[in-house]
This record gives structure tokens, sequence and C-alpha cells, in this order.
């Protein structure tokens, strides 16, 4: 049975290299059928702290990534934080001591001994890693001198006790499994398959940081900033790992059915903030609109209430007409306040500067015309606003009325409706705005 862990350690929020190595271990046990372990490294008490072990579990489990086994599902090798194993730690310390695999330094603390040879790991994405002991700098502390064990030791001793199969973790462990591989092996251990993922970079060649990822990190971060987890998934399964049909656009029943590791590349990914927006923007056009209008309701911040005063229909056929424009869920906060503000702001410094007396004379002239062509059609009987066909109606008595067409028309009449410039398209729009709303807009602008 294949085994796989994500193993992190609970000293922040979940980064999305974190994530996109659980995102990996996760596809990999889907796809053999095996089982997906998280386990809390949290063996540095000072600076693990439980509230950043619940930001990782909820950030797996938004992805799609929860774990069959882990400190909230449980399982039948657990304990699954490491502060719960010390006492297998220690006895394995001890035996590593007892055969002199291991001794006490002048500080009292517990070492391994290096072999003479070099180590070689034998990585399936990476190939033959060559390691010198000398280079790995001196022999690492398994047990400090107060006792408890080293993230080195611990990690060994629980993958040995949780049967796992398969450590799938970032290339920069690489030094640590050479370490590790001494360890497993002086405790007469089989050793797991290891597979190195590559680095993710910034477009700028460096080590991503918030400088060139968007100023996002955490997985948290982008999914305040409006990334739907469909599209963040999509995306980190791209760093490093390629369909075979070179799809970019993949769900996770899609990349379970698919993936393999020899198809992880060994060079480095580049994280492309601008790919991000673009699968995000495809995932808010093709998910069922019912998710995406669920997913976007909680970024109308204060015109939620008022939206869901609507009915949950109301929303749904707002979003399904304008989500074409949205890039990112909080694109939902403009659109929100377009649907329910009875008076409408000049909304963007663009606007404001496109105002002036003369053009704030031009939309005042429209306004009126607007109004009283608004105050002589009713809608239907059946409707609180007009249809797409009665708007078309009304921008042709428009033009007569005004004289004005084209854009020197509806530039006005966008800003008397709607506050800016830009936005959805006004026959989409105007239909989904009761006629009372049009009136008050018109009015509140003269
Ligand atoms: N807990 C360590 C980390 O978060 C190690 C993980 C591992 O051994 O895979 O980087």
């Amino acid at each position: 049975m294949i085994r796989v862990r994500f193993a992190p350690s609970p000293t922040g929020a979940l980064h999305i290299g974190g994530a996109r190595t659980a995102l990996f271990n996760f596809l990999f046990a889907r796809s053999q059928g095996g089982v997906f372990v998280l386990r809390i490294d949290d063996t540095d008490k000072e600076r693990s702290n439980i509230e950043f072990e619940k930001d990782i579990l909820e950030c797996l489990d938004w992805l799609g990534l929860t774990p069959d086994e882990g400190p909230t599902q449980g399982g039948a090798f657990g304990p699954y934080r490491q502060t719960e194993r010390i006492d297998s730690h220690i006895e394995a310390a001890k035996k590593l001591e007892s055969s002199d695999k291991a001794y006490k330094d002048e500080k009292g603390t517990v070492r391994l001994r290096y072999p003479e040879d070099e180590i070689v790991v034998n990585d399936i994405i990476c190939g033959q890693c060559h390691f010198r002991p000398i280079s790995l700098g001196p022999e690492p502390v398994i047990l400090r001198s107060d006792g408890t064990p080293t993230y080195q030791l611990a990690s060994v001793v629980d993958d040995i006790e949780m049967k796992i199969t398969h450590v799938i973790r970032g290339q920069d462990h690489l030094t640590n499994t050479a370490k590790q591989q001494v360890i497993f092996e002086a405790l007469g251990s089989e050793l797991p398959v290891f597979a190195h993922l590559p680095l993710i970079l910034g477009t700028d060649g460096s080590k991503l940081s918030k400088r060139n990822s968007e100023g996002l990190v955490s997985v948290r971060e982008f999914k305040e900033a409006g990334f739907l987890p469909e599209a963040l998934f999509n995306f980190l399964v791209l760093l490093g790992w390629s369909h075979p049909d070179a799809k970019e656009q993949i769900a996770i029943d899609e990349a379970i059915k698919t993936f393999s590791l020899d198809r992880v590349s060994s060079t480095a990914a580049v994280f492309d903030g601008n790919k991000l927006k673009w699968l995000n923007g495809w995932w808010l056009r093709h998910l069922p609109v019912s998710e995406v209008a669920e997913a976007a309701l909680p970024f109308t911040d204060k015109w939620q209430a008022a939206i869901k005063n609507r009915g949950s229909k109301f929303w749904e056929n707002a979003v399904s007409k304008l989500r074409d424009g949205f890039s990112s869920l909080s694109d939902a906060k403009n659109i929100a306040e377009l649907l329910i503000a009875d008076n409408i702001e000049v909304r963007d410094d663009a606007t404001r500067e496109y105002l002036t007396e003369e053009t704030r004379e031009v939309c005042k002239k429209v306004a009126n015309a607007w109004i009283s062509l608004i105050e002589q059609m009713p809608t239907s009987p059946d409707s609180d606003s007009y249809s797409e066909q009665q708007f078309k109606q009304l921008s042709a008595l428009l033009k007569k009325s005004t004289a004005l067409s084209g854009k020197a028309l509806f530039q006005p009449l966008r800003v008397v409706i709607t506050g800016a410039l830009s936005g959805p398209e006004l026959k989409i729009l105007v239909p989904l705005l009761p006629r009372e709303m049009l009136l008050s807009r018109a009015r509140g602008f003269l």
C-alpha cells in the first residue's frame, strides 16, 4: 500500500510552496489508490503554534486536499503530531547510540555519526545525488542536550513508524535527505522512495517571495484576494508537472486520472502571476454558476445583506450575466454595489477627471431625458425591471430626444447609471436593475 505524507511545520501560514508539496503528495496517493497522511512537524516548540496548524488544515480543505489520516482525522498510525511521538524518537536515539551510530558530544547533545563513504541518494525525479559527508556540515544533532529530539531524527522515525513508502517534498530538502538516509540505514530500515520536487522561483528567477508573487505568498492570502480554489489548484498542479496532452485547464479529477511522478520536471518551476489570473478568469467563467455565486458572496462586503435579501436566484442570475467580466471574486464587490445602491457615487479617478463642467452638463441633459423616458415606459407587469428589448427601445428614444449617439450618448448614460466610465455592458446591466433604482440614480445625478 502506497503511503505518503505532507509534513509541514506549524511555524507559519500554509505557503504556496507547501501547498504544491501537499498537492503532489495528494495526487500521487489518489492516483495510486494510496493513503495521504498529514503529519505536523512541531519539534520546534518555540515557533510552533496551533493557530498555524489550523490554518494549514483549513487551507488544505479549501484546496480539496483533505488528508486521509492526520491530527483531526486520526488513523491507525497516530498520533500525528511529532511532539506526541517523542518516546519513539528517544528510543531510536538510544538504539543508535548503543550501536555506535550516534554519540554524545561534549555539550551533551547526541549526534549522528556519518559514514566514511559518499552518501548516494537515489531520487526518482533528480536522479542520483552524491554527497560527501564533510560537505554536509557538522554531524547532525538528533537529541538536544535537554533530551528532546530534532526534526532530522523525528522525521525518519515517524516515516518508518507511519510506514511511509514515498517521501515527496521540495528540492530544498535534498541535503536533509542525505542525512536522513544515514539515519534510516543506521536504524536498519528500508529506505522510502525519494522524490524531490523542483523549486518554485519568481519570474525574476529568484526565490519566491512577496516581491515576485503578486505580493501574496500564503494560501489564505490568495483565497482572500479572490482566487478560486479550483484556479489555485490548477495553477499549483502545473508548477513542476505537465499534463500528458499538454492540457492547461485541469480539474482535480482530471489531475488524479493523469498524474504521475515521471512527468514531474527536475528543473525549477516559475511562478507566473498572469497565468494564475488567467486561470482564475477561466474557472470563474466555467464553473457551475451556483458555485461561483456562492464563492463570490463573501466578497460583496457591505452589500452582502442586501444581496441575500434579494434571494439566491437574483444573485445567481446576476453572476451568470456578469461573470464574463470577472477576473477575481473580489470583482463581486463592485458588481454588488452596481446592483444594490439606490444612489451611486462617482466611482474612480478616471471618471472624476472625465467629469468637467461641460461633460457634467451633458450627463445632466442625458439624465433628464432618461428620466422622462422611464417615466413614460412601464415595465412588464411581471417584472420590476426592463427587458433587454425595452432597454434597446429606451436607448433609441434617448438618441432621438438628446440628438446624441454612440459614445457621446452612452458614456454619459453609463456615468449616470453606474458612476463609472467602464463596467458591464448596459444592455446586460440595466435589465438587472429595478426601474425605481434607475430613476433614483438619474435623479441623484441632477
Ligand atoms: N517539516 C519540514 C518542513 O516543513 C520537513 C518536511 C519533510 O520532511 O517533508 O519543511
